[in-house]
């Protein structure tokens, strides 16, 4: 098991999809953790290209 880094909550969290528990677990490494901030950052533009494809501008 790895606990390094909570990636498998990644992309929950940038969904907004996390319980409270694992939110603020998820919340307190992504503080001290400049490559899942990186990663974060990825996660959510790559989600919104996606979002922008399925809903054109209206
Ligand atoms: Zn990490």
């Amino acid at each position: 098991m790895t606990a390094e880094h909570p990636h498998a909550l990644l992309g929950a969290y940038a969904l907004d999809a996390l319980g409270r528990a694992d939110r603020a677990q998820f919340t307190a490494h992504l503080e001290a953790c400049t490559l899942c901030q990186a990663e974060l950052a990825e996660f959510r533009e790559t989600a919104r290209r996606f979002g922008e494809v399925e809903r054109p501008s209206d």
